[in-house]
């Protein structure tokens, strides 16, 4: 140091040189490979660019990126194709197809007594959690429930103060290599470099992941596909929250994770945006092991087989949805008005299918334990005494009725 001192060279200047140096090989070496891997560049030469680049690192790799890109050819579509490929297809091409007969019904996750502190706040008080393999799996909660949390802890980015989360048998904390072979995972506010545009951003992940060259580009073209965002030209930093949050579900399934952590996938999305999301979450029931943190309770219904809902750091349930609707109180439940609505009611009391009759007014509101049953028997009852069916409908208790039973509980 002090030799180059005394030639005249202060720290600084020396730093920053080797900044600079370190940057442009960086750049020649990002524009070489992006060369070689392109199918086409300007002129067709790419020899011709590459000597630009090695002999000029900076100004060749400038006039390279601006100018001697060109978009792969996008292949006219033949008679008979569609559009757009029907999600299920991009799921085929990300995971070998689902196998015949029933999935073997082991735990993706595991979590035991999971426990985290932080200095101001309990994120999590001691979470109890088993995740079925091939589930689509709701981690339902409000905020500041420790959804967040639970997921940094899952993949590997948050050590637990208590407890321990293990996915496919391995600890999160313990053998976090393991376990980030084995999932894709998309944060709550995902990060980008913002200069490049999806397909780079899915190469560079791709190369990442040490992806084979001969599935790489099947699988970004699938990637892009399913997240609406072929033949997208616009670098990132031009992306509306809504591209960005759908690149990002795309990256985490790069690597046809075994088990996809998403932490509110759909939060940001348009309603067209988070259709595309959950349709593509939907194709991938069986293949793959879906846990997504959300509070959009439709978002819930519509795809999950299974869901958990958290509150105050505490998993106040877990169950397939039906279930979790039926358990909380009269889910299935009729409401029907005839003229002599006492007459109705004694007899249907006395009816083994039947559960609390109450009155309300011309009407009566039946518990029952089968709706089925109950569409069969209730206007055969009704006609046997003789009585006018005016009204009978099923009163089916929402999800988001239970949803705010169970939190309001939790804090009560
Ligand atoms: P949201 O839906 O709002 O994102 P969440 O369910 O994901 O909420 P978390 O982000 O996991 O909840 O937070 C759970 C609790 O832990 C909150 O009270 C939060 O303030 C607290 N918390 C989270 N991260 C930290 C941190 N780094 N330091 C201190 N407290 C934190």
């Amino acid at each position: 140091m002090d030799i180059l001192n005394d030639s005249g060279l202060s720290t600084g200047a020396l730093i920053a040189l080797v900044v600079v140096s370190f940057g442009q090989t960086l750049l020649a070496a990002f524009c070489l490979i992006d060369i070689f891997r392109r199918p086409a560049v300007l002129g067709g030469r790419k020899w011709v660019w590459a000597v630009l680049v090695i002999l000029f690192a900076i100004p060749g790799s400038i006039i390279y990126l601006a100018v001697g890109r060109v978009p792969a050819p996008v292949p006219l579509p033949e008679e008979g194709d569609d559009a757009v490929r029907p999600r299920a297809d991009a799921a085929t091409v990300l995971y070998a197809p689902a196998e015949q007969g029933p999935a073997p019904a082991r735990p993706a996750i595991v979590i035991a007594g999971l426990t985290k502190q932080y200095e101001t706040a309990t994120a999590l008080a001691g979470v109890d959690l088993q995740v079925p393999e091939g589930s689509v799996f709701g981690f339902l909660g409000p905020n500041g429930a420790g959804k967040t949390t639970t997921l940094r802890i899952l993949a590997g980015l948050a050590r637990p103060t208590a407890g321990e989360a293990r996915v496919f048998g391995h600890d999160t904390t313990t053998e976090a290599d393991a376990v980030h072979a084995l999932i894709g995972f998309l944060p709550d506010v995902p990060g980008f470099y913002k200069w490049m545009t999806a397909r780079e951003y899915l190469e560079l992940s791709a190369a990442l992941f040490g992806i084979p060259a001969a599935e790489r580009d099947e699988r970004i073209e699938t990637l892009l596909d399913l997240a609406g965002l072929s033949g997208v030209t616009t670098r990132i930093g031009g992306y509306s929250r809504g591209m960005k949050q759908r690149l990002g579900v795309a990256q985490a399934l790069i690597n046809s994770p075994r088990l996809l952590l998403l932490d509110e996938p759909t939060s940001a999305l348009d309603p067209i945006g988070r259709r595309e999301v959950l349709e593509m979450i939907a194709a991938l029931a069986g293949r793959t092991t879906v846990f997504f943190s959300t509070h959009i309770l439709a978002d819930v219904e519509r795809v999950c087989d299974q869901v958990a809902v958290l509150a105050a750091g505490r998993i106040v349930e877990q169950a397939p949805i039906g279930k979790l609707r039926s358990r909380h109180g009269g889910a299935q439940r009729v409401i029907i008005e005839t003229s002599d609505p006492q007459r109705l009611g004694a007899a249907l009391s006395a009816e083994a299918w039947t559960g609390a009759v109450r009155r309300d007014g011309s009407d009566l509101i039946v518990e029952v334990s089968d709706l089925e049953v109950a569409y069969r028997e209730v206007p055969a009852l009704v006609a046997r005494l003789g009585l006018p069916l005016r009204r009978f409908d099923a009163d089916e208790v929402s999800l988001e009725d239970v949803f705010v039973d169970l939190v309001q509980g939790a804090s009560a």
